[in-house]
């Protein structure tokens, strides 16, 4: 026996298999640090233009009072006001008004180029007062410079050092990276706790019923189609259990049905091989072999046919219009002999009609509803078969029907997908036994006999009406049966007519 696998393992390894918590967290992390380092730069820059705003107004008022303060006055008296006045921390530079510094309070005036071609100083020359921002080559650094113009043609310069907006950030990098780290561990639980979340129910569901609970919205599509998908393995299963039950339950039957005459041949045939049968009693031996051996071959040939209809293996091609009026005579004329043997009258009559389907297996339905007929019906009894055409839509009988089921021929659907007719039907008669009301529904199972029918002695099989039933249900017919108990019975096949 083959070793079987773990039912549970899953069917193959996942392709590509992703943590979500991973997912969220990184998610998280990245959108958390591009946020707070954006708003990081963007309010260290808006602070320091709004600081480089405020001391370049500062130093413009500085600029000015020191004007005020220097105005009309001689330019030593200008150089020690400066010095008392105006200690710092900004630099203030007198200038006389051929641009040469007269006093710096940072550097020696006269190692101090010519003043007169500073740009502050030109805007002063011009406008009275020159503001600017530039790189000062004395300081070596970015530098804010006010001028003004005295009204004696001096020039008195305040300047600050600035911080280079790259310097600035750079200044602010400590507290950046505090609230950075802070943000990281911030993202690093929160990121857990929403993973956590957002898994719970995920964790929680159930796939042998994955629509109870709660579920995400946006996963009620694919957990509607797992749900459907079980239902459907259960369906399937059940299914399958019960075919699996059938087919034991046949294959048992037909093992019992074939040891009875089995025992006999091979019992009879050791009889007469061990010399215990008197000669003039081996003729009779030898007809039960024989007639053992024929109910052994018709067991089997019905076990093949059964088994071909089961698996639907009747080649549909060789479906053809049959005329049904001669499958009948040709049928009651092979079983006259019997009928003569039981006597029992056998008669047939009716109009032509054609089937659509396949002769051999369409003869044969009829073959084991005539034979039946005959044996079933006691000496004196009669037998009648009858051929006509049914309109589309007429009922079977009155009695209990085998409904049909996939079909081979064309037939005309109904409303309800089932075949509608017209039909070519088949009535087999008898003035026989009869069937009880209970075992009607029966009667068409596999080894199904009624009590008093004493079908084995007969030579009769047990798959004699299964083999009709299914034999109509593959052409897209059904079969019907009325009887009464001692008076008789009658059962109605019904095949669709050939088109055309
Ligand atoms: P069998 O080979 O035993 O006849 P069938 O499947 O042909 O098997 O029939 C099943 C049972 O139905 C028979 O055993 C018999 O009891 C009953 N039966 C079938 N046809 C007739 C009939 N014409 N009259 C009375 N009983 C019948």
């Amino acid at each position: 026996m083959a070793c079987s696998s773990d039912p549970l393992a899953p069917s193959r390894p996942f392709a590509h298999p992703r943590s979500l918590s991973r997912s969220i967290f990184v998610a998280v992390l990245s959108f958390t640090l591009v946020a707070v380092l954006a708003t990081a730069i963007a309010l260290v820059t808006v602070s320091y233009f709004a600081e480089e705003k405020r001391s370049e107004e500062a130093l413009v008022m500085q600029a000015r009072a020191c004007a005020q303060v220097l105005e009309g006055r001689s330019a030593d008296e200008r150089v020690e006001l400066i010095r008392s006045q105006f200690p710092g921390p900004e630099r203030f530079t007198l200038v006389d008004p051929a641009g040469v510094v007269v006093c710096d309070t940072e550097a020696a005036g006269t190692a101090l180029g010519n003043h007169g071609s500073r740009p502050e100083m030109q805007q002063a020359v011009s406008q009275g007062e020159g503001v600017l921002v530039r790189h000062s080559d004395t300081l070596g650094q970015d530098t804010l410079y006010v001028a003004e113009r005295l009204q004696d043609g001096y020039f008195i310069r305040v300047s600050e050092e600035r911080l280079s907006l790259l310097a600035f950030l750079g200044s602010m990098a400590l507290p950046v990276g505090v609230v950075v780290a802070c943000a990281v561990l911030l993202v690093v639980l929160l990121s857990r706790f929403l993973a956590s979340r957002i898994m719970r129910p995920l964790n929680r569901l159930d796939a042998s019923d994955p629509l109870a609970g709660d579920v995400y919205e946006e996963m009620q599509p694919i957990l509607r189609r797992i749900d459907q998908q079980q239902r459907q393995l259960k369906r399937q299963n059940e299914e399958l259990k019960q075919a699996e039950g059938l087919r034991r339950e046949f294959s048992a039957n037909v093992s019992h049905e074939m040891k009875t005459p089995l025992q006999v041949i091979s019992g009879s045939a050791e009889m007469i091989a061990g010399g215990l049968v008197a000669p003039e009693d081996v003729r009779d031996f030898g007809g039960r072999i024989y007639l053992e051996s024929q109910r052994l071959r018709a067991l089997i040939n019905d076990v093949l046919t059964l088994s071909r209809l089961d698996e639907s293996s009747f080649d549909a091609a060789e479906c053809a219009p049959v005329d049904m009026l001669e499958l009948v005579r040709r049928t009651c004329e092979r079983l006259r002999p019997l009928a003569r043997e039981r006597q029992v009258s056998l008669a047939f009559d009716g109009a032509p009609v054609y089937a659509e389907g396949n002769e051999p297996l369409i003869e044969q339905a009829v073959s084991n509803l005539v034979e039946n007929a005959i044996r079933y019906t006691g000496e004196g009894g009669a037998v009648t078969v009858q051929v006509e055409s049914q309109a589309a839509d007429g009922a079977a009988g009155d009695g209990v029907v085998a409904e049909g089921g996939s079909t081979a021929a064309d037939a005309v659907l109904g409303d309800d997908g089932m075949p509608s007719g017209p039909w070519a039907v088949v009535r087999v008669q008898d003035t026989g036994i009869g069937i009880p009301a209970e075992d009607l529904p029966k009667i068409f199972e596999r080894f199904y006999r009624t009590e008093k029918s004493r079908s084995k002695e007969t030579g009769g099989t047990g798959l004699g009406l299964a083999i009709v039933k299914h034999a109509a249900s593959y052409h897209g017919g059904d079969v019907a049966v009325e009887s009464a108990l001692g008076e008789g019975s009658t059962f109605t096949l019904r095949l669709p007519q050939a088109t055309g």
